[in-house]
C-alpha cells in the first residue's frame, strides 16, 4: 500500500485543497457483488482514482463495495470510465450530496474489510447480491399507493421516530440486526403483498432486501437511494412527498427537515417535538428527543441525577465514570424514558446508513 499520503499533515492537506483552482462533487455509492479478488481490485481503483485526483473513503469486501468520495468535476466523466472497466462495479448508481464541501475528504484511503458496512449480521447463508427491485422516488410513491402493498421502514426506532413514510411499519428495534427477524414476523401475515423497503441512503435496504427474498418473498422494492435521493428527487419534478417530518442524518444537524409535521414527542414531557440530543453529561449522554423548556429546565441532561453530577468538578465527575464502569453497568442514572443505553454509533458506522 502507498504511504505517500500519510507523509502530509493535515495542514498541508487543506492548505493544497484550499489551492485547489476547481471544484469538487461529493458523491456515494455502494452495491453488494461478489468481488473475488479483493487485493488486486483495490490496488487497481487505488491507482486509477489517485490518478485522477477523487479523496474519500472506500470499502472494498468481498460482499461488495461502499465509497463516499469527492471528485474534482472535470474528472466526473473519467470517473464514471474508471468505474464502468470494472465488470463489478459497472453502471453504478451515484449518490450526489446536497452539499459540496470541499474538504469532506482530505486523502484517499480504500481499506479491504470483512463487509462494506458494520451490520453484526452473519450473513453467509444468504446471497447479499440478490437484491430487490430499485425504485425512483416517483415509482415509490405510486406503489405505495397500491392496495396490494405494504411499506416498511428499515431503520432503528430513533430515526423513524421523527420521520417515515405515511403508513409504513416501523419496526420497534434499536439495531439493524434485531430488526430483520422482526420484520420477517411481521411479514407472516403479509405473505402475498408488495414489499416495499426504505431506508436513509438506501444501503441498508440492500441487504435487508437479499434477506427478505431468501426468505421466500418474492415481490420486495426498495428506494433508490433512500429517504436522501427521494427527497432530492421530488423536490427536482416537484411531486408531493410522502414521507412525513425529519429525515435523521449522522450529522451534526441530527436530522433534514423534509416535511413540516412534527411526529415525535418530548422524552420528559410529551410536547410535540421532534429534536434529538444527547444527554450534556458526559457520563451518559443518552440520545433523547428533548423539547427547548425541558432541555433549560435541565441543563441540556435528561434527568435531575444527571444534571447534578454535570455541575460537580470534573475530577468528582470522573470519579463517578470510572466507578460506573468499574461494575459494569451503565451508568445508573438515565431516566430517558426511552432509548436508555443508546448511543450513536462511531463516526466510522455512520456511513451511508
Ligand atoms: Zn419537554
Ligand atoms: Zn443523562
Amino acid at each position: 500500500m502507498s504511504r505517500r499520503t500519510n507523509i502530509y499533515d493535515e495542514i498541508t492537506l487543506r492548505n493544497q485543497l484550499e489551492a485547489e483552482a476547481f471544484e469538487r462533487t461529493n458523491l456515494s455509492f455502494y452495491r453488494y457483488v461478489i468481488i473475488e479478488n479483493t487485493q488486486e481490485t483495490r490496488d487497481r481503483l487505488f491507482t486509477q482514482l489517485n490518478r485522477i485526483g477523487v479523496l474519500g473513503r472506500i470499502y472494498i469486501a468481498r460482499e461488495g463495495i461502499n465509497a463516499q468520495i469527492s471528485v474534482p468535476d472535470h474528472n466526473l466523466t473519467e470517473f464514471i470510465q474508471i468505474l464502468d472497466s470494472f465488470p463489478e462495479f459497472r453502471e453504478m448508481y451515484l449518490n450526489f450530496a446536497i452539499e459540496n464541501k470541499k474538504d469532506a475528504f482530505l486523502k484517499l484511503i480504500i481499506k479491504i474489510r470483512k463487509k462494506i458496512v458494520a451490520d453484526g449480521l452473519k450473513d453467509d447463508e444468504f446471497d447479499v447480491t440478490n437484491v430487490g427491485t430499485h425504485l425512483t422516488a416517483e415509482d415509490f410513491n405510486r406503489l405505495l399507493e397500491d392496495e396490494n402493498s405494504i411499506c416498511i421502514d428499515m431503520r432503528n426506532s430513533y430515526e423513524s421516530e421523527v420521520g417515515h413514510f405515511e403508513g409504513a411499519i416501523l419496526p420497534e428495534a434499536e439495531t439493524f440486526r434485531d430488526e430483520l427477524p422482526e420484520v420477517l414476523d411481521i411479514l407472516e401475515e403479509h405473505k402475498d403483498k408488495k414489499i416495499l423497503l426504505y431506508c436513509t441512503g438506501g444501503i441498508r435496504c440492500e441487504k435487508a432486501s437479499a434477506f427478505i427474498k431468501h426468505h421466500g418473498y418474492k415481490d420486495v422494492y426498495q428506494l433508490r437511494g433512500g429517504i436522501i435521493s427521494y427527497a432530492q428527487e421530488i423536490k427536482e419534478k416537484d411531486l408531493p412527498s410522502k414521507f412525513l417530518g425529519k429525515n435523521f442524518v449522522f450529522d451534526e444537524r441530527l436530522g433534514e427537515r423534509i416535511t413540516d409535521d412534527i411526529l415525535a414527542e418530548c422524552h420528559i414531557c410529551g410536547t410535540k417535538c421532534d429534536t434529538h440530543t444527547n444527554c450534556k453529561n458526559p457520563g451518559c449522554h443518552v440520545l433523547m428527543i428533548q423539547c427547548p423548556v425541558c432541555s433549560e429546565k435541565l441543563n441540556g441532561c435528561c434527568s435531575d441525577e444527571c444534571k447534578t453530577i454535570l455541575l460537580l468538578p470534573e475530577s468528582t465527575q470522573m470519579e463517578i465514570r470510572r466507578t460506573a464502569k468499574k461494575q459494569k453497568s451503565l451508568i445508573p442514572f438515565s431516566k430517558s424514558r426511552k432509548h436508555k443505553s443508546l448511543y450513536l454509533p462511531s463516526q466510522d458506522n455512520q456511513i451511508n446508513q
